[in-house]
């Protein structure tokens, strides 16, 4: 192998620029420490006033939640959480009133209940309109900025979801972008949901904004579970009464099926219990009372019971949370009495569940003269009461067993009255019960269920790139091929990733991460925009290996914009701008700044935090595709024409993302780019041909900006661009015959002399000690890297 000229003369003959390039390294680290150090602080003083503040309500709402609704996670503050971010929002009648539809000028009247969930009755005109529950409060709902999302959802007693409205939110998508008119029409179109019977897939469910999946996902998510929780509350959805299903059956057959409770007290037995009844009780078999009672409301029992007739207008006049109950008797003794026309009610039925005790109205009481049904025995009194069977508003459950008791009163030897309780047991048989709707998967499994074809073609994606990544060294000694597949991967970033699938990773996603570790991580939150979860997954997981390059380089589409463009302008003969070193340094510190301001004022306002996050032109570049209002066009656009001039303008100096994403720069991996002792001393191409200018006038390799693009190793492999490789070659074969792709700048001419003072010690030990080495000298080889700059170590030397 042909020596190179030993350079010796050139040992003297560094650019004095080099020193000051040093300085503001070093600056940029110092202030970022210092804003690093910042911010730790800012998020421990963050963590001391709020999140440690909430967690006792948080801990409060969610064993009161876990208490009351049973099978539902909540995690909220409850009405009794002083912080007011951690209250539910609280209708007002008017607000009531428009959930549920009522006619102007009507406003419903609201109570508030805590049992059997947390929520406001809503009652117009003396019916029970249903149940308002908010979602922050029935289910902890947190958007994905893990902050709270509160939706009061309206849902009748047939458990229908009335209406809904989106009360608290802070939602990076819903902040800017959608307007407050796609949110509202969004969340109104859960009105009219019914959780009794959901389509299936999730038909007759508004679809989610695409441009806002997560957000829209997670409040769509609240609806619903909170939706089931209320209409739960009201005897409904988890196998409520089937009103609906009819077969003909006479009078056995009912009572086979258990929809008529029987009891009987024979002459005899009352005999026994009540011996000091004056004049005495005559034992015999004959019945002291004998009754027939159980639900009419279901048209198997009712129609074939009473009569359509008769079931239609008891029926008609049944108001919310209200059902029918039959009750059939005979005997000497008497279910009515005399006295309910007096009273004003039916004091001597009793209807007992648990605590609940009711006494039929004489207001809810239909007399029947006879019964239809075939197979009756014969009846003394036939009556049909309405009853309240709305939980929340103090009635029983009639899917649980309930009883029925008649007191049947004698007068005994002192005048006293006494009583015979004659009860009976009713319980809905399981014939005329819903079945309870399949619980359905969660929010984020349905998405990932829809999104699977798109994250096949991510995951194939990926795949590809990691192949790349791999056999990086293999590809860049092949100049056509890496031109190729870095052409081609950036269309399909930009064209398949960024405009077709909307999977354009963002800073607001670094910062929601931060939040839900600080705030309570929820994976759901993150599962449930499938592609953007695989997207970071692999991103995380690069990172590790490579650093940010995997995203930056590859995976993020209005890089591959710029660098495309660039590309093109490059062809059409637009000339570049080369920063000054120095400038190029200090220009960093734009984007590291933005990217700590960003974090640190999301701890205090997320709201402004997600303003300022605008600085990214993503949404409008890629997720709008442009169409968005002009100051945000023009913004991306100016940054787009600055790429013309200097490649990836906006990813050397302002993305956010960029800098968040180089901070964990030193945990990576591996370390597969190359450099030759000669890189930056007798030769600057790669420097001035770095996507990024990540190559200092060192030769050396900053971690932290570099994309991973292999450009300076496609160069240092090309013996028609590599100066190194040019004059072996001049020493062996002739020049020329390679890929045809960069070509050489001149050698700058040999700079004044430095003084040494500019030269902090063994700064340019790297990029001195390998001109005292003959070419190949592997021993030395690695000599260079130990004597770096920490950002510049572990680079690989090759001769
Ligand atoms: S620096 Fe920003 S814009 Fe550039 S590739 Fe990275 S994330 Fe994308
Ligand atoms: S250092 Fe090399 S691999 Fe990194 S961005 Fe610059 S040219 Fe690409």
């Amino acid at each position: 192998m042909p020596a190179i000229p030993r350079p010796a003369a050139r040992r003297c003959r560094l650019s004095p620029r080099t020193p000051r390039a040093v300085r503001p390294r070093a600056g940029v680290r110092a202030g970022l420490g210092v804003l690093v150090l910042t911010l730790w602080a800012l998020g421990l003083a963050m963590l001391g006033a709020a999140p440690l503040a909430a967690a006792p309500a948080l801990a409060q709402g969610a064993a009161q939640v876990a208490a009351q609704a049973g099978s539902h996670t909540g995690a909220h503050g409850g009405g009794e959480a002083a912080d007011p971010d951690l209250a539910p929002a609280v209708p007002d009648p008017a607000l009531a009133a428009a959930l549920f539809g009522l006619p102007q000028g009507t406003l419903p009247t609201l109570t508030r209940i805590d049992a059997p969930v947390p929520g406001w009755r809503a009652e117009a005109q003396g019916a029970v309109l249903g149940l308002i529950g908010s979602t922050w409060e029935l289910v902890g709902s947190t958007g994905y900025s893990s902050r709270p999302l509160d939706v009061l959802v309206a849902v009748t007693p047939e458990g229908r979801v009335a209406g809904a409205r989106l009360m608290r939110h802070a939602e990076p998508v819903l902040t800017l972008g959608i307007s407050d008119a796609d949110i509202a029409a969004y969340v109104d179109g859960f009105a009219g949901y019914d959780t009794a019977h959901p389509a299936a897939d999730g038909a007759g469910l508004p679809p989610v904004i695409s441009r806002a999946t997560i957000s829209t996902g997670v409040i769509r998510d609240g609806i619903l579970r909170a939706a089931r929780i209320l209409a739960g509350a009201q005897g409904l959805g988890a196998g409520g009464i089937d009103r609906v299903a009819y077969a003909p059956a006479d009078w056995p057959a009912l009572e086979a099926m258990g929809a008529l409770a029987h009891v009987r007290v024979s002459m005899a037995e009352a005999a026994a219990a009540l011996p000091t009844a004056a004049p005495p009780i005559t034992p015999s078999d004959a019945p002291w009372f004998e009754m027939w009672t159980g639900l009419a409301d279901t048209p198997t029992v009712g129609r074939n019971l009473i009569g359509q007739a008769a079931l239609t207008e008891a029926a008609g006049a049944l108001g919310p949370g209200q059902a029918l109950l039959v009750v059939l008797s005979r005997g000497l003794q008497s279910h009515r009495g005399t006295g309910w026309q007096r009273e004003g009610r039916f004091a001597r039925i009793e209807i007992t569940q648990g605590d609940v005790r009711l006494t039929p109205a004489a207001a809810d009481y239909t007399q029947l003269a006879g019964l239809p049904i075939a197979g009756a025995p014969e009846l003394k009194e036939r009556s049909v009461f309405r009853i309240n069977a709305d939980p929340a508003a103090g009635g029983i459950d009639v899917t649980q067993p309930f009883r029925v008791t008649v007191l049947t009163p004698r007068a005994g030897v002192g005048g006293e009255t006494l009583t015979l309780p004659v009860s009976a047991e009713v319980t809905l048989p399981a014939a005329f019960r819903l079945a309870a709707p399949a619980p359905e998967p969660p929010l984020w499994q349905q998405f990932w269920w829809q999104k699977r074809h798109q994250v096949a073609v991510v995951g194939a994606m990926l795949g590809v790139l990691g192949l790349i990544l791999f056999a990086q060294e293999w590809i860049v000694r092949r100049h056509r091929l890496w031109l190729r597949l870095r052409t081609g991967y950036l269309l399909l970033t930009l064209l398949v990733l960024g405009w077709w699938l909307g999977a354009q990773l963002s800073v607001v996603q670094v910062i929601a991460f931060l939040h839900a570790l600080l705030l309570g991580f929820r994976w759901e939150n993150f599962l449930i925009a499938p592609l953007i979860f695989v997207l970071w997954g692999a991103v995380a997981l690069g990172m590790l290996f490579w650093g940010r390059g995997v995203f930056c380089g590859w995976l993020c589409p209005f890089g591959a914009l710029q660098e495309l463009l660039n590309q093109a302008a490059q062809r059409i003969g637009i000339r570049q701008i080369a920063v000054p070193q120095a400038l190029h340094e200090r220009l960093w510190v734009i984007k590291y700044t933005l990217f700590v301001a960003l974090v640190a004022l999301s701890f205090y306002s997320m709201e402004r935090a997600l303003v300022m996050a605008e600085v990214e032109p993503f949404k409008t570049a890629i997720s709008m595709r442009f169409l968005r209002a002009w100051p945000f066009v023009l913004y991306a656009v100016a940054l787009l024409t600055a790429g013309l001039f200097i490649e990836r303008f906006y990813c050397r100096y302002v993305c956010p993302l960029g800098a968040g994403l180089a901070l964990p720069a030193k945990l990576k991996v591996f370390d597969w780019l190359k450099r030759r002792p000669q890189c930056g001393r007798e030769c600057r191409l790669c420097e001035t041909k770095c996507t990024v200018g990540a190559i200092d006038p060192l030769g050396r390799i900053n971690a932290n900006e570099c994309v991973l693009c292999l450009r300076c190793q496609v160069i240092m492999n090309d013996e028609t661009t590599c100066p190194v490789l040019k004059r072996r070659s001049r020493g062996g074969a002739p020049e020329g015959g390679g890929g045809g792709g960069f070509k050489a700048p001149p050698i700058p001419p040999a700079p004044p002399p430095v003084r040494p003072t500019q030269v902090p010690s063994g700064a340019h030990d790297g990029a001195a000690a390998p001109v005292a080495r003959a070419e190949g000298d592997s021993d030395q080889k690695h000599a260079a890297g130990g004597a770096q700059p920490p950002a510049f170590r572990n680079q690989r030397v090759t001769p």
